[in-house]
């Protein structure tokens, strides 16, 4: 068995970041792959991320079904999300999902949410917006089956973020400061699309090429290593 110990470490430094970030509350989870069995994902059980230790990791199947025993534990209801996305992006190492407040009212309004700012490009050129009544009619909105997660995977394509109506959002990206920095900006770009929108006029948005431009600093270590040392101070994490 391979050593992940300094994964799972800083597993649980993201979701002490997300929480601090505001981009998860009591609910929202993030997950990394295994990169010694790309067919197993590590997750927390389901508690609140600013709560997280190393001792709440657990590894799952992609199909959601646990490895190894989860002492009684509780497992998110929604690790198919995670599942899903992994089964079709062998390129996705990482995903985020929250219920971002700033995010939501995008797709309640079918208002697709685009990059205004260069840090928003993580987030991608497109945000497709996946709506689970579409093949699963009514329900609690839940993604709790993995032919929901395949579907919500489907609709994300080859995108870093999606939108999921009437719930929140997802990022899927190549590791976990990758996917936490798209996340965090991904509402930060909510939130000043909503500003923009009360000053009028027709919104100026980042074209794809400037979108591929700029991740080469927003995902690149100018902007990743001095994001993520940022963050880790904020966070309640403490070594
Ligand atoms: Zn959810």
């Amino acid at each position: 068995m391979e050593d992940n110990t300094g994964l799972i470490r800083e597993l649980v430094i993201a979701n002490r970041i997300l929480a601090r970030e505001g981009v998860v509350d009591a609910f929202g989870h993030i997950s990394v792959r295994n990169p010694n069995n790309p067919e197993s994902y590590f997750i927390s059980v389901s508690r609140a991320p600013e709560l997280i230790t190393v001792d709440d990791i657990v590894e799952f199947r992609l199909d959601g079904e646990p490895i190894g025993d989860l002492r009684g534990r509780t497992p998110y209801g929604e690790r198919a999300i995670h599942g899903g996305i992994y089964e079709i992006r062998s390129d996705v190492n990482s995903v985020v999902h929250n219920h971002s407040q700033e995010v939501v009212p995008f797709a309640a309004t079918n208002t697709l949410i685009r990059p205004l700012l260069h840090m928003s490009a993580p987030m991608g050129a497109h945000v497709p917006i996946w709506d689970i009544r579409d093949n699963f009619g009514e329900t609690n909105h839940l993604v709790v089956t993995m032919e929901q997660g395949r579907d919500l995977a489907t609709t994300l394509g080859e995108n870093a973020s999606a939108l999921m109506k009437r719930h929140g959002c997802v990022c899927a990206r190549r590791n976990i400061r990758e996917v936490v920095m798209t996340a965090v900006y991904l509402q930060a770009t909510a939130k000043m699309i909503m500003q923009a929108k009360l000053l009028g006029g027709e919104i100026d948005y980042l074209t794809p090429a400037e979108v591929d431009l700029c991740n080469v600093n927003q995902l690149g270590p100018l902007g990743l290593d001095r994001a993520w040392e940022y963050w880790v101070m904020r966070s309640s994490y403490k070594d």
